[in-house]
């Protein structure tokens, strides 16, 4: 066993079927009185549902979270926060609405309790990504890691097919890079193996029916996991291409994490051999990079990045943007193999 060290990120987790009724009992809890409900304008009529929920603990509802956490959106939310004399905030939804939560708690320190309901993970870490001018700042702070999460499996089935695919890879994502972190220890690892193989075995069944619970409770299990990989150890290059996209060109976060993810780990792959290993026997195939090509192929997922907005002329930008302040990675970074790597992404080659 090599030397390694170990922090745990302190939450509170409460899963199943049916755990949203708790959240009045969960907020008690916490000793907190005026909460602002947030959501994106799609899950308001959830929003609404908690808000009613709540009952009088509930003094306002701000339903305009966006993807990337746009700084103006939060100062938006900031404003009704402070009017409302408000001591916590519930986030609905997907990783969009956690960032807006994590924002304000970043501004604040209020409490968050937050009621995931895609796969991305955002709700298990310290880390705020905030776009301003079109540039994605992250950054890790205690007060943002939300104080409870409630994961309630029945509100993740209407989301559909495609984005619990792109969703599922783009968790998947964080456990792979968790593998080859340079903080990477036994106990993530583990994590991170177990992470990535339940969501694998979830993500065809969820396919086949997007109404399967014990495959949507597999999956909310290792989008769980994968997050607390995501909070725990630094992630490389495959995060930081993203990070980097996401905020030049405001492509659709899960969709860029599947399509990159492959390209990725062909990069890392002779750098990572044991990583390697571990991420193809948890998804059950013979080889890391290939194998989830497949997957994603097999399960609809796009391929390119051309079909999601990716400007072909942004290649060179995006490769500059890497190197003037790169992320810690196991293979060197190097402008000609990452205009490969982003070439091979744009067009939907067989990673290589
Ligand atoms: P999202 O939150 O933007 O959700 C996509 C769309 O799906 C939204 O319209 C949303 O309302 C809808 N939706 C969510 N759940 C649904 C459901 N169960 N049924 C039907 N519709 C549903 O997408 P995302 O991929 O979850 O999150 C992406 C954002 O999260 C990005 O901004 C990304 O940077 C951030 N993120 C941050 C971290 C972190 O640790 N800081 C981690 C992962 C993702």
């Amino acid at each position: 066993m090599s030397d390694f060290v170990y922090s745990a990120n302190p939450g509170r987790v409460i899963f199943g079927s049916g755990t949203i009724s708790r959240l009045g009992e969960e907020a008690d809890r916490l000793g907190v009185k005026r909460i602002v409900v947030l959501s994106t304008p799609e899950q308001e009529e959830q929003a609404g549902a908690i808000a009613v929920n709540l009952g009088a603990r509930t003094v306002g509802l701000f339903a305009g979270a966006q993807m990337h956490t746009p700084t103006d959106v939060t100062q938006n939310a900031m404003d009704l926060i402070a009017s409302r004399d408000a001591d916590a905030v519930v986030s609905i939804g997907g990783g969009s609405t956690t960032g807006l939560g994590k924002a304000i708690a970043f501004r604040t320190d209020l409490p968050q309790i937050v009621v995931p309901t895609t796969y991305a993970g955002s709700e298990a870490t310290p880390i705020l990504g905030e776009t301003e001018a079109g540039k994605k700042v992250t950054k890790s702070d205690p007060r943002i890691l939300p104080e409870v999460i409630i994961y309630d499996v029945d509100l993740t089935l209407t989301l559909p097919v495609g984005m619990s695919v792109t969703s599922g890879v783009n968790a998947i994502a964080h456990a792979a890079e968790a593998l080859y972190a340079r903080e990477a220890n036994p106990v993530i690892s583990m994590m991170a193996e177990e992470g990535i193989s339940a969501i694998a075995r979830a993500l065809p069944l969820i396919q086949a029916n997007p109404s399967d619970l014990a495959a949507r409770s597999d999956a909310l299990y290792g989008a769980w996991l994968c997050g607390v990989c995501l909070g725990s150890v630094g992630m490389a290059l495959h995060h930081k291409l993203c990070h980097t996209l996401g905020g030049m060109f405001g492509l659709p976060h899960a969709s860029m994490h599947t399509i990159i993810l492959p390209y990725a780990l062909a990069y890392n792959a002779h750098a990572a051999p044991q990583a390697m290993q571990r991420i193809a026997r948890a998804i059950n195939q013979e080889r890391a990079p290939l194998g989830l090509f497949d997957l994603t192929r097999k399960l609809g997922g796009q391929i390119a990045l051309k079909d999601i907005g990716m400007p072909a002329e942004g290649i060179e930008q995006a490769v500059d943007e890497i190197l003037a302040k790169p992320y810690w990675n196991p293979e060197a970074l190097a402008r000609g193999p990452l205009i490969r790597l982003l070439t091979a992404a744009y067009s939907g080659e067989l990673p290589a």
